[in-house]
């Protein structure tokens, strides 16, 4: 997702929106909450003081509330109501005399305890499963939790004062007050515009770091051990901001806050992120993480998602933050950035796994990754180049301001690019958004023709699969230089002519990248998300006292290929790798490096080579996955020369997932590369420049 991240943050936006909510026939126009956390005692003390307006017809008034929560006492214009709460909702009637606009007061207790896992190596549930827990590393109570009292529909302004042990913290959306520690007990109070979405909200130890960009409060949460990194995302902050309101208009909300999590998040909620203390501290998050939560103001948070046709959101954001921001390096930054959302789609989507757009919520494995993030991306890229950088642009801002408040669909969407563009998207949104697949473009039949006026190129483009409709450029490189031209393609075969004087080299499809489209197995380098993917993996491991044995969980539980056949060294015979992707972990004798295709590895117990680099300090590692000419099978190597080199880096090795190649020190990474494919893609060498017979 990041090229310049060693570690790929998943992103959350939390809205509500995901959870269903129940029929309520009385709305809250304003709340006061007192929330007292007590980290100790693992609850909530809470005072909810609610306006009500439009009471239904018999007075009858249904309010959500966490089902964990015991009520203390609740009361309209200081008179005690009788209530029933069950299964999380709160029913009373009022008396008939308080019909106009009843204050209710309404005092409750919750436990909240949600056990916090053993380990988040190579889970892909962004939340850990953990809804709502508070506790003395911090509280996180998620939006769906009903932590306070809620009706279910867009909800009035809300002031909130959150209490804690001295130096405790909570945050939520809205604008920050008054906070301060007074009579042993810290305090902060927050002030929420009518919300659509139910809040969430977190608490730890933290110190609190503030800066302003015009009315926007720009805030810092972070607890002692991260706070000397204030500055590093509060100017960031600053900057992405400025940069993203030129582009999509005014920031949406009075505050942006970024917060530390205990657990390692990467969410993004309104008007704040939640990131983990480990992920905090990555030198690279400010200008990764941190400006994709930034777009997710104003696309999934003050634009919600209308999750029942698909998640829009995470696409637009990554192609607007992580995307554009390459982008604006260079075009060669950008075009890598493409190239690799098609790798990650051609090695992690199976047919089998394949879904189209619409049906995308959120990511809960990297075939979710591949298609709600990247391939999403590669469509609002397909999208901007058919409709213009003032059609795109335009649609955008279109889509913030009719879409504030509301829950938007990717029809929505279509209508608003289709006004601002003035064309007509709809073949092109029932290709991309509501079938699934990628093109699957090659050349056939190229050969160049001599016509007595110069020189022709003639050949087909055949679309495997069912085909899409696409403008697609053709490069040909010839003695004289790039010479570029665009076709329609439409069909299983489309016929072209390229005419030119100069002597042709080679025929390219798509040399830009611009195209969503998949490659073959051979296209594709070897890379360490293949052994992810892989279905019949074998590894081999040292034996069960080798220090490095224990290493090796880890690294598989990392890659997610805990159910993997695993042998040991001493039992593996050449023929079991027949048709197999393979893992070695240890030492790579010479006789299975030749039976296995690494025999140009150079690299023997304690030591490695590596371009042309001799490596033998005890905390150095190397890790190579490639690929059979042959078979296209994945052979990998994991060799580090040491259990403490291997207990370092066998964890983090999953988190590299685009690349094939690499070196560590400790935990630390000195090398990683992408090897090349064993096959060349859509393209045609047309060798010397001469005429030739038809080429396949
Ligand atoms: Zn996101």
């Amino acid at each position: 997702m990041r090229t310049c991240c060693a570690l790929i943050l998943s992103c959350l936006f939390v809205a509500g929106g995901l959870f269903p909510s129940v029929a309520y026939c009385c709305s809250v126009a304003f709340s006061h909450l007192t929330v007292r956390l007590q980290p100790e005692e693992q609850q909530l003390t809470a005072t909810a003081r609610l306006g009500l307006a439009s009471v239904g017809a018999d007075q009858d008034c249904r309010l959500s509330l966490s089902p964990q929560a015991h009520i203390e006492h609740l009361t309209a214009n200081n008179i005690p109501l009788t209530y029933r709460f069950d299964a999380g909702r709160l029913s009373f009637l009022l008396p008939t005399a308080q019909k106009d606009m009843p204050e209710i007061v309404l005092s409750y207790r919750i436990r909240y305890d949600d056990p916090l896992p053993q380990t988040t190596i190579g889970v892909e549930d962004p939340s850990f499963g953990v809804g709502a827990t508070i506790g003395a590393q911090g509280a996180y109570l998620s939006p769906s939790t009903a932590w306070y009292p809620q009706s279910g529909l867009p909800q009035g302004p809300i002031s909130l004062r959150i209490e804690g042990p001295v130096g405790f913290y909570g945050v939520t959306s809205g604008r920050l007050g008054d906070y301060g520690t007074a009579d042993g007990t810290s305090f902060i109070e927050w002030k929420v515009d009518a919300s659509r979405d139910p809040l969430a909200l977190a608490a730890g130890y933290y110190q609190v770091f503030s800066d302003q960009l015009g009315d926007i409060q720009v805030l810092a949460f972070l607890g002692s051990q991260n706070a000397a990194l204030a500055s590093t995302y509060l100017d960031p902050t600053k900057k992405y901001l400025r940069f993203f309101q030129r582009l999509l208009g005014p920031y949406p909300y009075e505050k942006f806050a970024v917060v530390e999590n205990f657990l390692p998040t990467g969410y993004g909620l309104p008007s704040w992120t939640l990131l983990g203390s480990h992920i905090i501290s990555l030198p690279f998050i400010p200008h990764t993480s941190l400006p994709h939560e930034l777009v997710h103001s104003w696309f999934g948070n003050v634009v919600g998602v209308d999750y029942a046709t698909g998640n829009w959101a995470e696409g637009l954001t990554s192609y607007l933050s992580d995307y554009l921001l390459k982008e604006q390096l260079s075009e060669g930054h950008g075009r890598d950035y493409r190239l690799k959302l098609l790798r990650d789609y051609a090695s992690l989507v199976s047919a089998d796994d394949d879904y189209p757009l619409e049906a995308f919520v959120s990511r809960r494995s990297k075939t979710d990754q591949a298609i709600g993030y990247g391939k999403s991306a590669m469509v609002f890229h397909m999208l901007r180049r058919k409709i213009g950088e003032e059609g795109f642009w335009d649609g955008l801002r279109g889509v913030v301001a009719e879409g504030r408040g509301q829950r938007f669909s990717w029809s929505d969407l279509q209508r608003i690019f289709e006004q601002a563009s003035n064309t007509d998207l709809t073949d092109f949104f029932d290709q991309w958004i509501y079938r699934s697949g990628a093109a699957r473009l090659s050349f056939e039949d190229v050969r160049v023709v001599d016509t007595g006026a110069g020189r022709e190129v003639r050949g087909v483009v055949v679309q495997t699969g069912l085909p899409f409709a696409l403008k697609l450029a053709l490069q040909l490189k010839t003695e004289a230089g790039l010479v570029e031209r665009c076709m329609a393609v439409d069909g299983d075969r489309t016929s072209f002519v390229f005419r030119t004087d100069a002597p042709v080299l080679k025929l390219v499809g798509d040399p830009g990248i611009d195209i969503f489209r998949t490659f073959l197995p051979a296209e594709l380098p070897a890379t360490i998300n293949d052994l992810r993917a892989s279905t019949n993996l074998l590894v081999v491991v040292p034996a069960p006292d080798d220090p490095l044995f224990l290493a090796s969980h880890d690294l598989l539980l990392g890659l997610q290929q805990q159910g993997a056949e695993v042998i040991d060294w001493a039992s593996f015979v050449a023929e079991q790798a027949t048709g197999r992707d393979l893992l070695f972990v240890g030492a790579p004798s010479p006789s299975v490096r030749s039976a296995t295709g690494l025999s140009h590895l150079q690299a023997g117990e304690g030591w490695f080579r590596w371009r042309g680099v001799r490596y033998q300090d005890l905390d150095h590692s190397l890790f190579v996955s490639e690929k059979t000419a042959e078979t296209g099978r994945v052979v990998a190597l994991f060799h580090p020369l040491s259990a403490s080199a291997a207990q370092a880096v066998a964890r983090k090795i999953s988190h590299y997932g685009r690349y094939s190649h690499l070196v560590f020190r400790g935990g630390a990474n000195l090398y990683k590369a992408t090897g090349d494919p064993v096959a060349q893609g859509f393209s045609v060498d047309l060798g010397s420049g001469q005429f030739s017979e038809p080429v396949r």
